[in-house]
């Protein structure tokens, strides 16, 4: 996974289950009314665990 590559959610998929603020390593996402948000850009470091990790696919690393 590109180090460049940071994670977009798409807010209408996103059934706001909190796995990938959970998972993420680094607690670069948070919850935004209910919706997945990357709000600490700078502590991403691209892995792509939030993508994998989320079960309706609602993260894309772009
Ligand atoms: S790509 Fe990795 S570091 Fe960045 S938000 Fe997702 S899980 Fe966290
Ligand atoms: S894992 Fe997917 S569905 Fe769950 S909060 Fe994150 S983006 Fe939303």
């Amino acid at each position: 996974m590109s180090d460049e590559l940071r994670p977009v959610v798409d807010g209408d998929m996103c059934t706001g289950c909190t796995i990938c603020v959970s998972e993420c390593p680094n607690d670069a996402l948070s919850m935004v009314d209910d919706v997945a948000e990357l709000t600490d850009e700078k502590a991403c470091d691209g892995c792509g665990i939030c993508e994998d990790t989320c079960p309706v696919a609602a993260i894309v690393m772009e």
